[in-house]
This record gives structure tokens, C-alpha cells and sequence, in this order.
């Protein structure tokens, strides 16, 4: 018998990569997307597969999913400064009513769970890099507070279904993320200077560019996580790329990959932008056997021939 996993924002970036690793895993697999910021372009290649369904519903609201499910990946959720800034109630539904759900499913069906929690757990950290056992340093009522806090109650509660009813949950802490399927507009560093340097716009780096990211290829990551899903321990890992570059650096970088003779140019850094932020990969060495393959050079340069090859309008700016 086939496995049967539940992808929630199974048509968003990491979502759909999911997607396409069960699939090869021989899984069949359900997307569930409410496509606010999810795309149907991202999984429409996989519509032929008899082994592939697309449930479209709101997973903050009751879901409904008939037949055994044996696995649920939840990653329905904004995670761009950007879209959360703007659909903030959104945000903080999707992770708190919407991982009760999955976690209420998950019981029913006895189904695993793994839930996307995320680097802002941390905030912006004063402990670096940062370890798992670090508590963070977030402002509750900053403008990154909706999905921060968010995130963090979808920790509690899922720690709270492992010991209460016995759910097997698994966390994954995922840091910085890049590669094909990120939205031109959503507003992140990576997507927002290749954008720029496809139409031949000046590249935006927020405050004097000191700000430090470690950034990983989305396949890395989804290895990460796949070996994390298989593993048996519940309490949260990191996932990411511990190599640390400055955004300056990196705005250049992406300029001399691109070829584009456009300069940079300096904007206010947002509220609450963290300082710094490198992962702690200890425990997901020792306990996964992973760390990441692919470095920045030979990632960025996939993630920029994916933006090249998509059609002109997508291509220019514009909302969700
Ligand atoms: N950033 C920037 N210019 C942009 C977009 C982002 O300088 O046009 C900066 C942003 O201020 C942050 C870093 O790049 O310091 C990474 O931002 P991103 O939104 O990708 O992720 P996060 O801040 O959540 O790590």
C-alpha cells in the first residue's frame, strides 16, 4: 500500500517542492492551498499523476480530508515580511487555528505531522549562531510579531498534542530559503534583487547592508526535512545553510551573477530587521546525517535561469 501524505500550502514555494519529493518517494500526495500567496503553476505539472490530488481549502477553517493519511507536512503560510505585514490576521491564523486542525487530523487519522516553524523564532538573536536550545529575542508587537508569535504558539501546541494525546509531531526550525517557485514580488532579498536585475532596475538594499543572512538551496532543505519526517525525534531542529554573507555582499553577488549595470541603492531598513542570523546544523548533523550540498554560486545560478525562463509579465512587479 502506497503512503498517503497531506501537503498544506502544497502550492506554495516549499510546499510544491514537497510535493515533487513524495511523489519521487512513490507517495501518493494531497496539496491543500487556499492560494492566497500559493500558485497553481507551481504544482500544475503534476495534475497528470494519478498519484497527485489538490484539495483547494482553507486549513484555518475545518478541514476535510476522507481515506488514510499517514503523513501531514504543514507549510500553509505567509513568509515573506512583506505578505505578512500585509495580511497579518491571515498569518496568525494559518499557524495557530490552522495548526490546531492539522493536529486534530493528525489524531484522527494517526497520521505523523511535521510543522514548518521557522528562524524567527529566534527574532532578531543575541546568541549567535543560533542553537535550538536558545529562546529568542521577538518583539510581540513589531510589525514580524503576527508570524513570529504565530509560528511560536504553533510549537506549543504541537508539543502539547505530542504529550497530550500522543500525536507523533515532528519541527522543523527552516532558515533563509531560495530557489525556483519563490514569487518575483514577495518582497525577500533574493527574489527582489534578481527581479531587479531583470528589469534593469537599481537593486534595494535595506539600511547600510551589514545585516547578515545564511541563505540554503530549497533542495538541501527539503532533504533536511524529509530526513527529519523519517527520524524519530520530536523536539525542534534547525534546517539551513550556515554559511553567513552580509546583504551587501549578496545584493553583489546577484549583480555580478546577472551581469546587470544597475548599482545599488540604500532604503531604510525595515522595523525589526534581524541583525544577524546563522543556524546552529549540530543537531541536524548528529541526528539526521545531513548537511547542505549546494553552495550559493551553483544555486543562485539555477534560481536566476528559473526567473529568466518565466514569461515577461510575471516578470514585472505586482500584488498578490
Ligand atoms: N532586503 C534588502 N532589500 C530588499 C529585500 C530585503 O536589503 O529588497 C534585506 C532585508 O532587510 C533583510 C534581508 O535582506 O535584512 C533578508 O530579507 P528577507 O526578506 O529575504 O528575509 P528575512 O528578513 O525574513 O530574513
Amino acid at each position: 500500500m502506497k503512503k498517503t501524505v497531506l501537503i498544506t500550502g502544497g502550492a506554495g514555494f516549499l510546499g510544491s517542492h514537497l510535493c515533487d519529493r513524495f511523489i519521487k518517494e512513490g507517495m501518493k500526495v494531497i496539496a491543500m492551498d487556499n492560494l492566497i500567496t500559493g500558485d497553481m503553476r507551481n504544482i500544475e505539472h503534476l495534475f497528470k499523476l494519478p498519484d497527485f490530488e489538490f484539495y483547494h481549502q482553507d486549513v484555518s477553517k475545518y478541514i476535510h480530508v476522507p481515506g488514510q493519511i499517514d503523513y501531514i507536512m504543514h507549510f500553509a503560510s505567509p513568509a515573506s515580511p512583506i505578505d505578512y505585514l500585509k495580511i497579518p490576521i491571515q498569518t496568525l491564523k494559518v499557524s495557530s487555528l490552522g495548526t490546531h486542525n492539522v493536529l486534530g487530523l493528525a489524531r484522527a487519522k494517526k497520521a505523523r505531522v511535521l510543522v514548518a516553524s521557522t528562524s524567527e523564532v529566534y527574532g532578531d538573536p543575541n546568541v549567535h549562531p543560533q542553537p535550538e536550545e536558545y529562546w529568542g529575542h521577538v518583539n510581540t508587537v513589531g510589525p514580524r510579531g503576527c508570524y513570529d508569535e504565530a509560528k511560536r504558539f504553533m510549537e506549543a501546541i504541537t508539543m502539547a498534542y505530542n504529550q497530550v494525546h500522543g500525536v507523533e509531531t515532528r519541527i522543523v526550525r527552516i532558515f533563509n530559503t531560495y530557489g525556483s517557485r519563490m514569487r518575483l514580488n514577495d518582497g525577500r532579498a533574493l527574489p527582489a534583487f534578481m527581479g531587479q536585475a531583470l528589469r534593469g532596475e537599481d537593486i534595494t538594499v535595506f539600511g547600510d547592508g551589514s545585516q547578515t543572512r545564511s541563505f540554503c538551496y530549497v533542495d538541501d532543505l527539503v532533504e533536511g526535512i524529509f530526513r527529519l519526517l523519517m527520524s524519530d525525534y520530536h523536539l525542534p531542529v534547525n534546517i539551513g545553510n550556515p554559511t553567513e554573507i552580509t546583504i551587501k555582499q549578496f545584493a553583489e553577488e546577484v549583480i555580478k551573477l546577472t551581469g546587470t549595470t544597475q548599482k545599488i541603492i540604500y532604503k531604510d531598513l525595515p522595523k525589526d530587521d534581524p541583525k544577524q542570523r546563522r543556524p546552529d546544523i549540530t543537531k541536524a548533523k548528529q541526528i539526521l546525517n545531513w548537511e547542505p550540498k549546494i553552495g550559493r554560486e551553483e544555486g543562485m545560478k539555477i534560481t536566476y535561469n528559473y526567473f529568466k525562463s518565466l514569461p515577461n509579465d510575471t516578470i514585472k512587479p505586482k500584488d498578490f
